[in-house]
């Protein structure tokens, strides 16, 4: 397998000299323009540190880029579609909701209100499509549909990349860096919706952690909301705070603080730890059931599963959702191998392969917020203990990507005034948005970037775990 090395944008090393004056301005310029978070060691709501990040850009192929771009929109279809079929969601999912009770209880939401009847056709997506390069070609991560981050964040490194190339001199470089308008267009999407529901007085409510540290990018949401339309309100609440606050009126809208919920946008609920009890759970379900339109509906959610990824990767599922030969091949040419590991011939030989050569694969469960994903041997040892019980049908094997590594500066909060060259990896995601009910999509558009990169001997590169830095790519 050829590991590539991608070229860095400007020649490297920097002098020190340069460095010892550009580092600390670029720390100043992150905390001052949002490239930030709260600190998880030293926490306090009266301050901000500035999040990793990477001095310079780094490269990314062009075409490849524009691969992903232009191929946001098809997936968009393909999710929403696979979200409102029901037949495919209950067979894809049947065997993993037995073993995993998250995934299970955001199922019995979904059976509820289709019992029940739905309130709000509507589904509001503002989804992330994640990938890697892998012999030079993109390949998909994965499809996020609940509590996607980093669009303000990421439009900011953005424009700070124009900034860090000028302060450099490098003025002929700026063409390279792409328009970035991510923090607008998700942030439209919401406001869309918003209009749809119609009741100009409503209310968008956005659901939290208990302490939320990524706070920029959830604030610059919020503040460009004001700037689009200086008379929407947002409220940030809790699903604890719901459960006590919330309520449902006698036409199922949605009401806290005497106040109608148009429009509900999840920065939280995507693990177990943040609905930890059945009153958090209660209220998950009321807002399901309620008329307000989701940011994700259940059936977004359960369609952006790891399940669900692999079961479109069997062959001739895509031709279930999509007419165009040409979109089913545009996307099959960026999935990798994804295996289920069922009780069946396919999930047998998924883990007769996975124990012969575990370094060819990642073994995923059905999680979110990056560190759930079992890689190498340990994947040797997890199978062997999993693989004569039902607890194996939770889980996904995928073929290991492998990216081509490049060459920089990470800038990190108590980090050395002189940073050290690293050997790195990236990330790309490509910010979607759409809007529709089964019979229709009525919004689809695919709006702006975010590149994430990590040292290449991490396995994972969450930013706020200490291993990824933000970044926005270089085309060449
Ligand atoms: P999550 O929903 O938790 O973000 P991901 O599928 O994105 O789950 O996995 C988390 C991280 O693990 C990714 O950001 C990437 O760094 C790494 N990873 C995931 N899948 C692969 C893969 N097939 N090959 C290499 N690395 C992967
Ligand atoms: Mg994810
Ligand atoms: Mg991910």
């Amino acid at each position: 397998m050829s590991i590539r090395r991608l070229p860095s944008c400007i020649p490297i090393p920097i002098e020190d000299k340069v460095l010892a004056e550009l580092v600390p301005k670029t720390k100043d310029w992150a905390l001052m323009n949002g490239i930030g978070m709260r600190s998880k060691a030293a926490f306090s709501e009266d301050s901000i540190s500035f999040a990793p990040f990477l001095l310079l850009p780094s490269t990314f192929p062009r075409k490849e880029f524009q691969k992903a771009v232009e191929i946001q929109t098809t997936l968009n279809e393909l999710m929403h579609r696979v979200a409102h079929n029901k037949a495919f969601l209950q067979e894809t999912l049947k065997d993993t909701i037995q073993v995993d009770e998250f995934t299970g209880n955001l199922y019995k939401i979904w059976e509820t209100v289709l019992d029940e009847g739905i309130n709000q056709e509507l589904s509001l997506g503002l989804v992330r499509s994640d990938y890697m390069l892998h012999n030079g070609q993109i390949k998909q991560v994965e499809y996020n549909t609940i509590s996607v981050s980093l669009s303000g964040v990421g439009k900011a490194v953005s424009i700070y990349n124009r900034f860090v190339l000028e302060e450099l001199g490098h003025y002929d470089k700026l063409q390279n860096l792409p328009e970035n308008h991510a923090l607008t267009g998700i942030t439209m999407g919401l406001l869309e919706a918003w209009k749809i529901y119609g009741d100009a007085n409503a209310v968008i409510l956005v659901i939290v952690e208990d302490v939320t540290y990524n706070i920029c990018d959830q604030r610059f949401h919020e503040f460009e909301l004001k700037r689009l339309n200086p008379r929407v309100k947002l409220m940030r609440r809790t699903l604890t705070e719901m459960y006590q606050e919330g309520s449902l009126t006698e036409d199922n809208q949605l009401s806290v603080d005497g106040l109608i919920v148009s429009v509900v946008y999840y920065r939280s609920a995507y693990t177990p730890d943040q609905i930890p009890t059945k009153k958090e759970w209660d209220a998950r379900l009321m807002i399901e059931k309620s008329q307000a339109i989701k940011c994700p509906s259940i059936q977004y959610h359960l369609a952006g599963t790891k399940k669900v990824q692999q079961a479109l990767a069997k062959p001739e599922v895509l031709e279930m959702f999509l007419s165009d030969p040409k979109k089913i091949d545009a996307v099959r040419e960026i999935f990798t191998g994804l295996y289920g590991l069922d009780f069946d011939e396919a999930g047998d030989q998924a883990i007769q392969m996975a124990l012969e050569d575990p370094d060819r694969f990642v073994l995923k469960p059905q999680r979110e917020g990056g560190g759930n994903n079992i890689y190498g041997t340990d994947i040797r040892e997890a199978i062997s203990k999993m693989k004569n019980t039902k607890e194996r049908t939770a889980w996904i094997l995928m073929e290991r990507i492998m990216p081509p590594v490049s060459t920089g500066y990470i800038i990190r909060p108590g980090g050395s005034k002189l940073p050290q060259l690293s050997e790195m990896v990236s990330e790309l995601g490509i910010f979607g948005v759409v809007i529709g009910d089964s019979q229709k999509i009525m919004v689809n558009r695919q709006v702006g970037h975010m590149l994430r990169t990590k040292i290449s001997t991490a396995d994972e590169g969450g930013v706020a775990a200490g291993f990824g830095a933000l970044d926005s790519p270089y085309l060449i």
